[in-house]
């Protein structure tokens, strides 16, 4: 296991080639790595001003040239001194580049960082908590606006600020109720008197409108899963070019086709659907589509939604049942049938596009998402914040029933809303352990 005092270095720009190339460090004295990589310009640098000048080899020739950043502790993004050399962005030069710094720190354990060591260290440091931590990561894999405006909303706090918000409202109503323990003569009145369960039917509303915005968060951050299921030459790869807007799918007129999944992902009302159009489900002897047929099933198995698909006006095979499906018939330009919703199924032309506008609404009713005006107060949340919620609620329910209960019930109130605000406590990070640590740091990108 790698020290956290350990400085650390890395190439914080993507891989491959680019304007410009970022290696960055952080540390607790970087002077003497400075002064060997920039020579006598390292008696230039000043906190937070950019410094052209060349990053140096042993033989004192140039490797590259660039801007060079000091942020010296605690100012900077990991709470360390922070170093940041800006060069061009070729792989070849960032590493010579790298090499270097390590070569220079040896003497102080300079070490390659892990992923996401630097945003770890931030956590640390108190420079960010830890469901800023999680939404720097969603913010660098945001793929739609309103994912990355809902990461930026967690990185600013907001998130954090409310759930701290509720902790801190749950523990002055137990340090209340704590007080009144020790004098036994005053419990009778304490809960009346505190308004004990007004205050926490408030905390309890306030808890279940946060768990709202973080489930949609959740949404926009996690995407829905849908799988597109129906016999060869229902229109399948039609419906997904119509709902996609682009040429994804081969069609033909061929059945069976489609032997493996084309997934696509499609943005309604900033919300990322990702369909997967799968082998078309019959009876084959062939093997290979044999495969892609049990593939089909499993992503049915995983999938949030199953869009099963069927021709308007045919017999609808019976298929078993794989967990919430839309129906949809398609070809209705060939049945006169009216587009749109009925009885829950969706009526539509994949080849006309009539009825793929209802569709689209039929998705997001489906998914649970209450629209793109719902999408901007929304905060990227993640399933192990969702769990933290419902946690904290099991307890506030659990403790309105001994708070009904009266005196007899105090401590085992307290006890409740203690509970509550641990569990509210692991959202920010208050409370939290090194393997919930290992697996959110883990996940992110080196040199972040
Ligand atoms: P898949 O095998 O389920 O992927 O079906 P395809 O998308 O390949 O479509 C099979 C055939 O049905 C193609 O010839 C399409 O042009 C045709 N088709 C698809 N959708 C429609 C539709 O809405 N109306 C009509 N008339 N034909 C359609």
């Amino acid at each position: 296991m790698n020290s956290e005092l350990d400085p650390i270095a890395a190439i914080a720009t993507a891989p491959g080639r680019g304007g410009i190339g970022i290696v960055r460090l952080s540390g607790r004295d970087l002077a003497a790595l400075a002064q060997g990589l920039l020579g006598t310009a390292a008696a230039r640098l000043r906190p937070r001003h950019a410094l052209f000048t060349a990053f140096l080899d042993e033989q004192g020739h140039a490797i590259d040239e660039g801007l060079a950043l000091l942020f010296p502790a605690p100012h900077s993004y990991t709470g360390e001194t922070v170093l940041e050399l800006q060069g061009h962005g070729g792989p070849v030069v960032l590493r010579l580049l790298l090499a270097r710094c390590l070569e220079l720190g040896r003497s102080i354990g300079l070490r390659v960082a892990e992923p996401g060591e630097f945003t770890r260290r931030a956590f640390l440091n108190d420079r960010l908590d830890l469901a800023q931590a999680e939404a720097v990561a969603d913010l660098i894999d945001a793929g739609t606006a309103a994912a990355a405006r809902g990461a930026l909303r967690s990185l600013q706090g907001e998130f954090s600020r409310a759930a701290q918000a509720l902790a801190q409202e749950l523990t002055e109503l137990r340090a209340l109720t704590e007080a009144t323990l020790d004098f036994p003569e005053e419990e009778i009145d304490f809960l009346r008197a505190a308004d004990a369960a007004g205050r926490l039917d408030r905390a309890t509303r306030d808890l279940a409108q946060l768990r709202g915005r973080a489930a949609q968060g959740a949404l926009l951050r996690d995407g829905v899963q849908v799988a597109l299921l129906g016999a060869p030459n229902v229109g399948k790869s039609s419906l997904l070019n119509a709902l996609a807007g682009a040429e994804v799918a081969i069609v033909t007129e061929h059945p069976g086709t489609t032997r493996d999944r084309v997934e696509r992902v499609i943005e309604i009302d900033g919300l990322a659907f990702n369909i997967i159009d799968t082998a078309g489900i019959r009876d084959t002897q062939d093997p290979v589509e044999r495969l892609g047929i049990a593939r089909s099933h499993a992503a049915a198995a995983e999938a949030d939604l199953v869009i099963a698909l069927v021709e308007d006006g045919q017999e609808q095979p019976a298929e078993a049942e794989l967990g919430p499906r839309l129906t949809v018939h398609n070809k209705i330009d060939l049945t006169g049938t009216a587009p749109g919703v009925r009885d829950g199924a969706v009526y539509l032309s994949a080849r006309t596009g009539a009825g793929i506008a209802a569709l689209r609404t039929q998705l997001l009713l489906r998914a649970g998402y209450s629209g793109a005006a719902q999408g901007e107060t929304a905060i990227l949340a993640r399933a192990r914040h969702l769990h933290a919620l419902d946690r904290a609620h099991g307890h506030l329910q659990a403790a309105a029933l001994h708070c009904a209960a009266g005196a007899a019930q105090l401590e085992l109130f307290a006890e409740a809303l203690r509970l509550a605000t641990d569990a509210l406590g692991e959202i920010t990070g208050t409370v939290s352990t090194e393997d919930l640590l290992g697996q959110i740091f883990g996940r992110f990108c080196i040199g972040k």
